[in-house]
């Protein structure tokens, strides 16, 4: 597995094929997992969003969400019950200006401002399906066909690594259904159908399996039991090399009446909505694309450009 490092050695491009890719596509920021994209990163990328938004749903509502979202909001959700160690949480300087001003001059004298901070009522988004469900459960009961989404935000998670397809802050467009149980396992059988024939037609070697969330700590693992048995969770994987293992590039979730029951979600009839949603993995899909078929787009073969309209 490639990575990213802020002081590669000379040679390592020669080594390892992906680190070659890796310095034509990020910038080193100085922190591992976070990167500055390239123009020829975001070319393919803006390739890959037009494609998607080909495959959208004509009834989808379309939102973009910011990179923050109501920390209220989250834990509500039960975030922190399943992923604590992974969440951000947007802090600041909350005093008055002389305490303030007290933080400042200690880090001028060489000592640590961030003891002064406290938290906010944001987090950084740890997924960019959150925000939807209190937006629908405001608007009272569901229409009689439910309610479909095409929603988009920078995710973060807290964990660092120098791996190219594991960063701290990526991006995340996901389609999301809400309505009733019949119409949500629908939804998710249709697009699982549908995902081969999508990484075909990008020219992206596949495969497609049951997974589980990295739910937090020893609960966690029969959490995690518990969503296999339960076959919520299938994850479309790619091998971004032909010994590498597969990296999950997309997922597709059911959860059952979960959002439905925390944030009152009603179908017509008054009954718990059930939810399920179809990420992409904006940024791992975009390695993949260059990982598989190499930096030169002129070479890349005929239908992923036609697919991408490169
Ligand atoms: P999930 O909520 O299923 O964990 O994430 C949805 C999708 O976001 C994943 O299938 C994957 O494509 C992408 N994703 C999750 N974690 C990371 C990560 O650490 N780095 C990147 N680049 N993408 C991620
Ligand atoms: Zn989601």
């Amino acid at each position: 597995m490639s990575t990213v490092s802020d002081k590669r050695p000379a040679s390592s491009a020669e080594c390892d094929p992906l680190a070659q890719v890796a310095d034509a596509l990020f910038r080193p920021m100085g922190v591992k997992g976070v990167y500055a994209r390239t123009a020829l990163y975001v070319q393919v990328l803006d390739c890959l969003e037009r494609y998607i938004t080909q495959q959208r749903d004509p009834s989808a509502e379309v939102m973009r969400f910011p990179p923050v979202m109501s920390r209220q909001q989250l834990e509500k959700s039960g975030y922190l019950k399943s992923f604590p160690n992974l969440l951000g949480c947007v802090c600041a300087l909350h005093g008055t200006e002389a305490s303030i001003r007290s933080a400042v001059e200690r880090h001028d004298a060489g000592g640590d401002w961030t003891t002064s901070l406290s938290s906010s009522d944001l987090v950084l988004s740890p997924a960019a399906c959150y925000p939807v469900y209190p937006i629908v459960a405001a608007r009272g009961r569901l229409p009689a066909a439910g309610v479909q989404f095409d929603i988009e935000a920078d995710c973060f998670r807290h964990e660092p690594s120098a791996h190219l397809d594991r960063l701290q802050s990526f991006r995340m467009r996901e389609f999301v259904r809400i309505g009733s149980p019949r119409e949500i396992v629908a939804f998710r059988e249709r697009w699982m159908a549908r995902a081969p024939l999508l990484a075909a037609e990008l020219g992206l070697p596949y495969s497609i399996d049951v997974a589980n969330d990295p739910f937090f700590g020893r609960v966690g693992q029969v959490m995690a039991v518990s969503q296999r048995q339960q076959a919520l969770k299938f994850e479309l994987l790619i091998p971004y090399t032909a010994t590498a293992k597969p990296t999950a590039c997309m997922s597709f979730n059911y959860h059952r009446e979960y959002f439905g029951q925390v944030w009152g979600i009603q179908n017509e009839n008054g009954e718990p909505a059930h939810t399920s949603c179809v990420a992409f993995g904006i940024d791992r899909l975009t390695v993949a694309l260059f990982a598989v078929h190499g930096l030169d787009l002129q070479r890349w073969p005929s239908t992923t450009r036609t697919a991408l309209s490169l």
